[in-house]
């Protein structure tokens, strides 16, 4: 489940930098997230790091995208063939991390 930005954005750009994926950008009418390099911060944090600093807590997961943490985690290694990741726990899944801002339902 990648996570999505909704219409609640408020274009401050803040997200922008944040991710280890390069996966935001500013879209036509507020910024978006391509699905296709979001890992929800898989690998790197225990929350999507767009949405911890996103004033109007704007990203979200989509739940129209649901993916394993397991798809998530390749999708991470594919994108960083050259990063030594370790065994995910709850500093770098938000599926295992009990105070995840955006619960797994
Ligand atoms: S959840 Fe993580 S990987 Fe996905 S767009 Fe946000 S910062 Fe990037
Ligand atoms: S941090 Fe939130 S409000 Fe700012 S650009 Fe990103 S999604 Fe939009």
């Amino acid at each position: 489940m990648a996570t999505i930005i909704t219409d609640d954005c408020i274009s401050c750009g803040a997200c922008e930098p944040e991710c280890p994926n390069e996966a935001i950008s500013e879209g036509d009418e507020y910024f978006v997230i391509n699905p296709d390099l979001c890992t929800e911060c898989v690998g790197f944090y225990g929350n999507e790091a767009c949405q911890q600093v996103c004033p109007t807590e704007a990203c979200v997961p989509d739940e129209d995208r649901r993916e394993s943490e397991d798809t998530l985690f390749a999708r991470a290694k594919a994108l960083h063939a050259d990063k030594e990741f370790g065994e995910l726990d709850a500093e770098t899944s938000r599926f295992r991390n009990p105070d995840a801002i955006n619960p797994i339902s």
